[in-house]
């Protein structure tokens, strides 16, 4: 007979926890879902979802929490802040942790709940808001075997390619080794289809010839077409971008290590934020190199030299 499925609570239900709680929902989860503005749950609910009244109250009637908020402040005030997971999970269960935020303060939080009795992996996630809807997720998993093989089949129904990684806070070491490699592919994206349109070719042609060759990345693929079209609404905003360069400036000072790519596109993002442009989808950097050349992708044309208009 097969076992009944773990009954889960998911806290944090913006642009990335709302799709990975519906796909928990569609594959058979017992789902109870909060979120801190309350409006966010009604189409979860809609859709069968039960709505706690808290983090603690959540905590407290399930058997696994997923965590998904934007910063590490955020987390802790959640999991270990008055009214959090802390203060209403039972001895045994588990917190899965899925938002991107400090390895080294993601230990420091699985040892807060070790101590009562409370598992912890972190699992942040990469594949932007498509991902998530279309649950293929890569999902990078730190913490103890064990409960990475309990958290398997909630993980199964949020993504694709699951890899357990290390001990405790190595899940979160990954997503910023992925956040590198992910910015650095976004400037090259921005700084080639700015060549092109200064050169006058054809856009669209440009990612058609080039997005299946050894420039291809999930950047081009997915975030090409947007900056041709001059689409900035966000799966991934400017302002949780600059909090994952952040960690991995931080994190690469604790270490000695020169991150001079990612440096380069964090101090890109802080003049567009500056701008007022927080909010827009990453993948607006190629404003920051618009602005710096005088051209407009996807205009036609060279703008008259000058500072671009903010569009
Ligand atoms: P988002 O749309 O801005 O949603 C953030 C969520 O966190 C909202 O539900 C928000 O609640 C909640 N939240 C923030 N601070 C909180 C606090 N102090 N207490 C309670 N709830 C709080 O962000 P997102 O894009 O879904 O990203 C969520 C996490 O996934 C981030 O760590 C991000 O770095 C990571 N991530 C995002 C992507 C992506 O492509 N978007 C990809 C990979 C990883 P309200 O609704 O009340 O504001």
């Amino acid at each position: 007979m097969n076992q009944p499925l773990p009954s889960i609570g998911f806290l944090g239900l913006g642009i990335m926890g709302h799709e990975m709680a519906r796909n928990l929902l569609k594959a058979g989860f017992p789902l109870l879902v909060w979120n801190r503005t309350a409006g966010k749950t009604a189409a979860l609910a809609a859709e069968g979802a039960r709505v706690g009244t808290g983090p603690a109250d959540v905590a407290q009637r399930s058997d696994v929490v997923i965590v998904c908020v934007s910063d590490t402040p955020d987390v802790e005030e959640i999991v270990l802040g008055p009214g959090g997971v802390l203060a209403g999970a039972r001895p045994g269960s588990l917190v899965v942790d899925m938002s991107t935020i400090s390895p080294a303060r993601t230990r420091e939080i699985a040892r807060r709940l070790e101590e009562r009795g409370v598992h912890m992996l972190d699992a942040p996630v990469s594949g932007g808001s498509e991902g998530a809807t279309r649950g293929t997720l890569s999902i990078m998993v730190g913490g103890d075997a064990t409960q990475v093989e309990r958290a398997m089949p909630a993980f199964r129904a949020m993504g694709k390619t699951i890899t357990h990684v290390g001990p405790a806070g190595a899940g979160q070491t990954v997503k910023l080794v992925n956040q590198i490699v992910a910015v650095v592919n976004m400037l090259a994206m921005a700084e080639g289809l700015l060549f092109a349109e200064a050169s006058g070719v054809d856009l669209d042609k440009v990612l058609e010839a080039i997005t299946g060759g050894a420039a291809g990345s999930w950047m081009l693929a997915n975030r090409g077409p947007q900056v041709v079209a001059r689409d900035w609404r966000p799966g991934f905003m400017i302002d949780l971008q600059q909090k994952d360069l952040r960690l991995a400036l931080e994190v690469a000072d604790e270490m000695g290590v020169p991150l001079i790519g990612a440096g380069l596109v964090f101090q890109l993002y802080r003049t567009l934020q500056h701008a007022g442009f927080g909010r827009e989808g990453n993948q607006a950097l190629a404003k920051a190199l618009e602005r710096l050349a005088g051209i407009e992708i996807g205009t036609g044309g060279v703008s008259g030299g000058g500072v671009v208009g903010a569009t």
